[in-house]
């Protein structure tokens, strides 16, 4: 067990949605910003453009299940291949 300090204790099982954030938009290689759920950096970014973790804002999503503040990408209508450079 450790004794980390979270805001809230973490959720799994059924209930939990995880979240698709695949697109680029979600990473600033950057500059990491303190996570608005934690409070700690992280490079990551939600649609809004808020710094927060992954984990994070899955956690929060399943804390407050009728707001919709975090979403998962949207899924591509038509298939692309992204090729790398
Ligand atoms: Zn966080």
């Amino acid at each position: 067990m450790t004794a980390a300090r979270q805001p809230h204790p973490p959720v799994t099982g059924p209930g939990r949605r995880l979240l698709v954030w695949r697109d680029s938009c979600h990473f600033n290689r950057w500059e990491d910003k303190p996570c608005v759920v934690c409070d700690r950096p992280t490079p990551l970014r939600s649609h809004r453009g808020e710094p927060v973790h992954k984990v994070c804002a899955e956690d929060w999503n399943t804390a407050h299940p009728t707001e919709v503040r975090f979403v998962s990408d949207a899924e591509p209508k038509s298939r692309t291949k992204r090729d790398h450079a």
